[in-house]
C-alpha cells in the first residue's frame, strides 16, 4: 500500500537539507529517499547513503527502463531521479518518505502523488543571503556556484505552485514550522 510522501524543494543554500534533516529526527516514520545521481561524489559522501552514484550512462540506461518517478538534468551533464525501487522498498518497510529534490523534481513526484503527497518550499530570506550561505560552504568551484546561483534565480519563481511555503529566516522558527505542518500531515 502507499505511504505518504514529504515533498521539501527549494534553491541550493536555502536551507532545505537542514530541514529535512531536522525532520528526520523529529519523525521516526519518515525515512529518507536516497536519490540517484551521475555528479562526482563529494568528500564524506557514501554511496548508498547520501545518493546512489551512477555514471551518466548508468543513469540514461535506468531512464530507459522507466526505473524513475522522475528525474532532472538539474546541472548540465548532472543528472538526478529518484528511483521507483527506492520509494517503493520504504513504503513496503512501513515508512513515510521525506525528499530532497530539486523544484522541478518536485512537482513531477506531487503529479505522480496528489492525493498522499505535501509538497515544501523553503524560502531563502534573499538572493544575497542564499550568494552568502553557498560561498561559505565552500564545496563549488566559480564555475559550479554561478550555476547555482542562476537556477536559484529561476527555482525561487515556482515558489506559489507548492502545498506551502516556509520562510527560512532563522532556523529555529522554519523548523518549528515544519514541525507542525508535517506533524499534522502524517
Ligand atoms: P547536490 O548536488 O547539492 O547534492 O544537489 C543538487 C540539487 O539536486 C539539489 O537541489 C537537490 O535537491 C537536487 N536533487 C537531489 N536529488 C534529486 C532527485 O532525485 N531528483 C531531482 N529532481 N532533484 C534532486
Amino acid at each position: 500500500m502507499d505511504g505518504k510522501l514529504v515533498i521539501v524543494a527549494g534553491p541550493s543554500g536555502s536551507g532545505k537539507t537542514t530541514i529535512v534533516r531536522h525532520l528526520l529526527g523529529v519523525y521516526p516514520r519518515l525515512a529518507f529517499s536516497i536519490s540517484a545521481c551521475s555528479r562526482q561524489k563529494r568528500m564524506g559522501e557514501m554511496d548508498g547513503e547520501d545518493y546512489y552514484f551512477l555514471s551518466v550512462e548508468q543513469f540514461k540506461e535506468k531512464i530507459e527502463k522507466g526505473e524513475f518517478l522522475e528525474w532532472e538534468e538539474v546541472y548540465p551533464g548532472s543528472y538526478y531521479g529518484t528511483l521507483r525501487s527506492e520509494v517503493e522498498r520504504l513504503w513496503q518497510a512501513d515508512r513515510d518518505v521525506i525528499f530532497d529534490i530539486d523544484v522541478k523534481g518536485a512537482m513531477n513526484l506531487k503529479k505522480h502523488y496528489p492525493e498522499n503527497s505535501l509538497s515544501i518550499f523553503i524560502q531563502p530570506p534573499s538572493l544575497d543571503a542564499l550568494e552568502q550561505r553557498l560561498k561559505n560552504r565552500k564545496t563549488e568551484t566559480a564555475e559550479f556556484f554561478e550555476q547555482r546561483i542562476k537556477k536559484a534565480t529561476e527555482e525561487l519563481s515556482y515558489a506559489s505552485q507548492f502545498d506551502t511555503i516556509i520562510q527560512n529566516n532563522d532556523l529555529h522558527v522554519a523548523f518549528a514550522e515544519a514541525d507542525k505542518l508535517v506533524g499534522a500531515f502524517l
